[in-house]
């Protein structure tokens, strides 16, 4: 089970914070049983590619925590990773953007300076334009000035000039729908 740290935007910015004050990623309750007291669980290490962000991919250390009322583990991503992507949703952002502006797969391909291959761009936006009804619904609740937005690009330009790709898949995250 993951729980996801809002506001961490970059690997350096959580890479930092995880050094400096890495009791700041401790639950408050346990995601499992809401038990109030969750003990360190040390650390594991996740893969994310950064080559899109013309930095070295690395592996990443994602802080676990134990409960000891349910006896269940869980770990706590910075925002700025999927829960079951590696490429980071920067990259995603950036693609999702040139095809909201209107430009082909083939296109966004070709001048996202990315590395994701067509085939995984395809996969992402046809997933991202199948959930908008879902997707959207919620975020309406978040924020209910995007009612006004009912057209799906005009919903998504709006959404995504006001916060980033990574917040708005957090919102989702929490309120249990099935983000990548
Ligand atoms: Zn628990």
């Amino acid at each position: 089970m993951a729980i996801i740290f809002p506001s961490i935007l970059s690997l350096l910015h959580h890479n930092e914070n995880l050094r400096n004050d890495p009791e700041s990623y401790r639950p408050k309750r346990c995601p499992g049983c809401s038990h109030t007291i969750v003990w360190c669980h040390g650390c594991y290490l996740r893969k994310a590619d950064r080559k899109d962000l013309n930095e070295p991919s690395e592996l990443v250390h994602i802080p676990r925590f134990y409960c000891p009322e349910c006896d269940s583990t869980c770990s706590v991503l910075p925002e700025c990773i999927p829960p079951r992507s590696w490429y980071l949703w920067k990259v995603r952002q950036i693609i999702f953007l040139l095809l909201l502006a209107g430009n082909s797969v083939n296109r966004t391909v070709a001048t996202s300076g990315s590395r994701v291959c067509r085939q995984t761009v395809q996969r992402w936006w046809r997933r991202f334009l199948d959930s908008f009804s879902d997707y959207s619904f919620h975020l309406r609740n978040h924020f209910p000035w995007l009612g006004r937005h009912t057209e799906l690009i005009d919903f998504w330009t709006k959404c995504l000039a006001s916060m980033p790709l990574s917040t708005v898949m957090r919102l989702l995250y929490e309120e249990g729908c099935s983000v990548p």
